[in-house]
């Protein structure tokens, strides 16, 4: 066999977008579509599949196609958001359908759930998240829709992803998955029988802290996928070309950037876990973790950088910690190249199931020792 033919990884298909070149002038990067129209062609006919760009266009239809590849799915669409993402599948149930979701999961997408619910436009059940038996226990004959968060916010409980999807299946229920804390380099849920696969693609796909972006994969293009993009086109949350040029950008190091995020919070996680200051360390890539065995399988070891910490002392001591701390930004989000952290009762609300010492971190691909010292000092100071 030809060099050329053979059969090339993920790792390299990813890192050269695909193997982008422009056939005339021999460029390897991709360029930004900005035409919000596309002129007929000579017999006034619509050149295909570009039309107007609230329907798509050739740079967001590149990202899709990398997405695709990554997650090993038929398609995939790019919103502009991962809560627009969310927010199309949601939308798209029928009148009052059924759907089951984790009590405690991204604020966000369980404030929709819960919004819905309210006006009358969905019966909403709730399991706790990683917990099978209670999920099975909540479904019922006309569920449509099983929505999983593995690993589930704030504190990265991990649902086995194949036996979720034989629950939801056995009762024609779909499942959905939001692997956003694993992008598809580690979790490839459609693999383990997810019908979508949902990322904030915001987070570790870009990468960088500069575009909000949600991706839908799905290997059924049936004909409520057809229903998506077309709330997709006529709410006009298609990704925009910009966005989806740096998002390809990003893309490219996705491999590398999971790698050393993991290598990173292995390194703090270990470090704190029986640390005086700190009740206990949650991060799904340390032994004692309840999901460790299921998510090792589920990413390869490739956990990424998400985790929690319980703060000892009292919940001003865990605000302060995010307040002391000079290398980490007190900052919301995750999966970006720099460190964050955050204390989530603050962020998520007072409605929101969490412990109020709780700071979640986004261990970034900076200095292990650096995060490590700048969390030392910043405990010790909230503590005197
Ligand atoms: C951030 C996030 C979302 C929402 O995505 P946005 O891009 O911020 O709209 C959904 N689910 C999870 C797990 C997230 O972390």
């Amino acid at each position: 066999m030809s060099k050329t033919n053979q059969k090339l990884s993920a790792v390299t298909r990813v890192t050269q977008a695909l193997r982008y070149l422009d056939p005339e002038t021999g460029a390897i990067i991709p360029p930004i579509q900005s035409s919000a129209t596309y002129a007929r062609d000579e017999n006034y006919d619509i050149r295909k599949p570009y039309y107007y760009k609230r329907d798509g266009n050739e740079t967001t239809s590149h990202a899709e196609a990398i997405i695709a590849d990554l997650e090993e799915a038929t398609d995939t669409l790019l919103f502009s958001s991962g809560m627009s993402a969310a927010t199309a599948v949601i939308d798209h149930l029928e009148e009052n359908a059924h759907v089951v979701v984790p009590r405690a999961m991204y604020h966000g997408v369980l404030h929709q759930f819960q919004a819905y619910a309210k006006k009358n436009r969905l019966r909403v059940s709730y399991y706790e998240a990683g917990n099978l038996v209670e999920l099975s226990n909540s479904i019922q004959d006309d569920t449509l829709l099983v929505w999983v968060e593995t690993p589930n916010n704030p504190d990265w409980a991990v649902t086995d992803i194949s036996k979720a999807a034989e629950i939801a299946h056995a009762h024609g229920a779909k499942l959905l998955t939001d692997c956003t804390g694993t992008p598809p380099c580690a979790t490839r849920a459609l693999n383990f029988g997810a019908d979508i696969s949902m990322h904030s693609a915001t987070k570790y796909l870009n990468g960088h802290s500069d575009v909000t972006a949600g991706a839908l994969s799905v290997r059924d293009t049936g004909g409520y996928w057809e229903d998506i993009a077309l709330t997709r086109k006529l709410q006009g949350t298609v990704l925009q070309s910009f966005d989806a040029f740096l998002l390809i950008r990003g893309m490219r190091t996705l491999f590398l950037r999971v790698e050393r995020a993991t290598e990173n919070a292995l390194r703090i996680s270990n470090h704190f876990n029986e640390h005086p200051l700190i009740e206990e360390v949650l991060y799904p890539g340390l032994v004692g973790h309840t999901g460790h065995k299921i998510q090792k399988y589920q990413t390869g070891g490739l956990y990424g950088g998400m985790m929690s910490m319980i703060v000892k002392g009292t919940e001003k001591t865990a605000i302060d910690v995010t307040r002391f701390c000079n290398v980490f930004y007190p900052a919301t989000s995750l999966g970006g190249v720099e460190s964050l952290i955050e204390h989530r009762a603050t962020v998520s609300g007072p409605d929101f199931p969490v412990h109020p010492n709780l700071l979640r971190l986004s261990i970034g691909i900076e200095d292990a020792d650096d995060l490590i010292n700048d969390l030392e000092q910043a405990l010790e100071r909230a503590n005197s």
